[in-house]
């Protein structure tokens, strides 16, 4: 098969046998693939370690096997996305996980890899990174089409008294409809506020937003964790690693 020039971003590496590694990459072209690059941890080879590190945009050649696992040649770095401060660093390798996580493999989604692009590099510049992940987390669940519906309840379409939070529906519902979703969960006005302005914040501004008390920012998160540990139906706790996100406000 002929091979296709792919630009990705490592989300994951594993290192395999002597000198070789599995890559699991989100593409432009083919969304999520795994892949094993060989021979470049030798001495001898010539491709730069950052163009097979978790977090490098890179652009390559893809040979499609038989087996989920195709083979990459010629790994150029196109990005290496920089950043600044260790926990910038963790919050951008805690997102690339949950687009590990949760996405099918090989399904092309352009708008998330546009996405992962950007956050990488404003992971590289801003000093808010747990506000950035959050957002992140939001924009993630509309692209996998998961909600989120913060203006209506979810059940009658109504606008008034939106006290709960469906992460099985994806979004609010109202006080009548209370019943209606026993996975329901309430929602405050003021988290529900926060989360509406976090949510329609452009993406490339969201520096302005200077600060969200880490109590309701984690509230949010969690709202965001619950809708997509509904459609992911895991068993084994995912989110552990972002408390070291959400809660270490010391650099
Ligand atoms: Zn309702």
């Amino acid at each position: 098969m002929a091979p296709i020039r792919m630009e990705a971003i490592i989300l994951k590496r594993i290192d395999f046998r002597e000198t070789s590694v599995i890559l699991y990459l989100f593409s432009r072209q083919m969304g999520k693939v795994k892949c094993i690059l060989k021979g470049v941890r030798s001495g001898r080879s010539r491709v730069p370690p950052l163009a097979f590190s978790r977090g490098s945009a890179i652009s390559a050649f893809f040979y499609s096997r038989r087996s989920e696992l195709g083979l990459l040649s010629s790994p150029c770095l196109v990005e290496s996305y920089q950043m600044e401060s260790g926990k910038n660093l963790a919050a951008w390798h805690v997102a690339l996980g949950l687009v590990n996580l949760f996405t099918p493999e090989r399904e092309k989604e352009e708008k998330l890899y546009t996405l992962l692009e950007e956050t990488g590099k404003l992971f590289t510049r801003l000093k808010t990174p747990e506000i950035l992940f959050v957002s992140f987390k939001i924009k993630l669940i509309r692209i996998l089409g998961y909600g989120v519906e913060l203006y209506r309840c979810v059940i009658c379409g109504g606008k008034d008294d939106l006290l709960l939070f469906s992460g099985k529906l994806g979004g609010t519902v109202c006080r009548r409809c209370a019943g209606k979703d026993l996975t329901s969960v309430r929602i405050s006005p003021g988290v529900l506020n926060i989360t509406r302005r976090l949510e329609k914040t452009d993406f490339t501004r969201i520096g302005m937003i200077r600060r969200i008390p880490g109590e309701m920012l984690s509230k949010i998160n969690f709202y965001a964790n619950i809708t997509l540990g509904y459609h992911a139906g895991l068993s084994r706790i995912w989110w552990e690693d972002e408390k070291s996100v959400l809660f270490n406000n010391h650099r």
